[in-house]
This record gives structure tokens, C-alpha cells and sequence, in this order.
């Protein structure tokens, strides 16, 4: 009786996911787009700059340096990952990725810069 009960409510869950799944027009789900959309007015007068790497490399370095006014973090954006650990936990880009982003002039916010 009670594992119908649970049952049935995993199965209506995962059917309202997927009906809203499927009606979504963009990449990101409503909640992520809020997130996002929170981080990118919250981090406009933080300050980035590039951490130039130590030694010469063929691989392209997208490491940056930036300052909330309360801390340092540092955001990688080629491994996706910044020392808060938002991006990592929540698996979209947190506040100091998108003020990163915005210094190296990456503009779309698309999935790959959101995975995590
Ligand atoms: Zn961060």
C-alpha cells in the first residue's frame, strides 16, 4: 500500500519533469536562468583579471582571479571550476565564472560554460 503510494508519486513527479522538459524553448531550466540571470547583476563591479600561467604551455590558460569585495576566488573557465565551490555543487556557473566570463569577452552563457 505504501509502496504504491510512493510509487505512484516518483512516477507523477518524473511525468511533470518531463512534460516541463519538453516544453522549455531554451537551454537552460527557468530556475538556472534565474540563478544566472542573479549572478549577472550581482557580479558586475567585481573585479577579474587573468592569472598569466607560470611557465609557457601550448594549452590555452582561461584562469582568472576575482574579488567579491569580500573575497578572492579563483575561477578556471576551461575546467569549469572556481574555489567557492557553487559551480561544482550547484553545476551552473556561479557569480565570480560569470565575472570571468565577462573579462575574457565570452558572451554566451551556453551549456558548456554552465556544466559543471
Ligand atoms: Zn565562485
Amino acid at each position: 500500500m505504501i509502496t504504491e503510494a510512493i510509487l505512484d508519486y516518483v512516477q507523477r513527479t518524473f511525468n511533470e519533469c518531463r512534460l516541463m522538459a519538453t516544453s522549455l524553448t531554451t537551454l537552460l531550466t527557468p530556475y538556472a536562468e534565474m540563478l544566472l540571470h542573479k549572478w549577472m547583476q550581482k557580479s558586475v563591479r567585481w573585479k577579474s583579471t587573468k592569472i598569466l600561467p607560470a611557465i609557457l604551455s601550448p594549452l590555452p590558460s582561461d584562469i582568472y582571479r576575482v574579488f567579491d569585495f569580500k573575497k578572492t576566488c579563483i575561477v578556471d573557465l576551461n575546467c569549469h571550476t572556481c574555489s567557492c565551490g557553487k559551480w561544482h555543487i550547484l553545476g551552473i556557473a556561479c557569480g565570480h565564472a560569470v565575472a570571468a566570463s565577462r573579462h575574457s569577452n565570452i558572451h554566451e552563457y551556453g551549456s558548456d560554460i554552465l556544466s559543471g
